[in-house]
């Protein structure tokens, strides 16, 4: 993948993580601790290695960098404006107690996986039915499943695995079509699950009835997409390497 096609992707990710969270009140309701999910992501899944992008804190540069162990970039180096790990769209849109883990993982001769975890806040944070913004921002949604990620000894984690299509524009105003396949799940009080209804009916039945909320995280992943099958199953492993070293951090 062409690091264009990389700029795109993590362009993507951010305005969807952006987008995606709306607003629904939390007053008069106490949180409860945390996810209980690791506080950052691991530095190898497998054969990739993750590396932290950095986002140009100028909206109208847009430039993401990546962080590269030993050597910290420092500036955007198209603008000189400083970097931040949130893009400037999360920052202007999330609420200030939402927090963003965020790593691409890359290999030689293996697809980039860019793995976003969104930790909900306490204050007026939920999230749209994600494929309800993927449609807002023009991408069109090719295809749409569960899929069952083995996870050894343990029940499979059930992911909502979506093909989306979508027309990137180049900077000498040429388009091209760029495929990619997001695959999601939240997780929070304990449980998982891939349907948004599912998660807004267990933090409602929690508001209502108990008057708490656990946080609750959303964690995906956005891969490039080279055909429908094949794909699923890289990132089905991957997950199956991932999900282990979140869900249960070392104590
Ligand atoms: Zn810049």
């Amino acid at each position: 993948m062409k690091s264009s096609g990389l700029g795109a992707l993590l362009t993507l990710v951010a305005l969807l993580a952006a987008t995606s969270l709306g607003l629904l009140a939390f007053r008069d309701v106490r949180l409860i601790g945390e996810t209980g999910l690791a506080g950052e992501l691991p530095a190898k899944i497998g054969p990739r290695t993750g590396r932290t992008p950095l986002y140009c804190r100028s909206e109208e540069c847009g430039n993401v960098v990546s962080d590269e162990p030993g050597a910290p970039a420092e500036a955007c180096p198209v603008c000189g404006s400083g970097l931040d790990p949130m893009s400037p769209a999360e920052r202007r849109l999330l609420p200030a107690d939402t927090t963003v883990l965020r790593r691409q993982y890359t290999a030689p001769g293996h697809d980039p996986m860019l793995v976003s975890v969104v930790f909900m806040g306490a204050d007026r944070t939920s999230i749209h039915r994600p494929q309800m913004c993927l449609e807002f921002q023009g991408h069109r949604i090719v295809e749409e499943r569960v899929i069952a990620v083995p996870l050894g000894g343990d029940p499979p984690l059930k992911a909502m695995h979506l093909g989306l299509v979508h027309v990137v524009q180049a900077p000498d105003g040429t388009e091209r079509t760029a495929e990619f396949t997001y695959t999601y799940w939240f997780a929070g009080g304990g449980t998982t699950t891939p349907f948004f209804m599912r998660m807004q009916m267990a933090m409602a039945a929690e508001r209502v009835l108990k008057s708490t909320a656990h946080r609750w995280a959303y964690v995906s992943i956005l891969a490039p997409r080279a055909s429908a099958g094949r794909d699923s199953a890289e990132v089905a492993r991957f997950i199956g390497r991932l999900w282990p070293l979140l869900s249960a951090p070392a104590p």
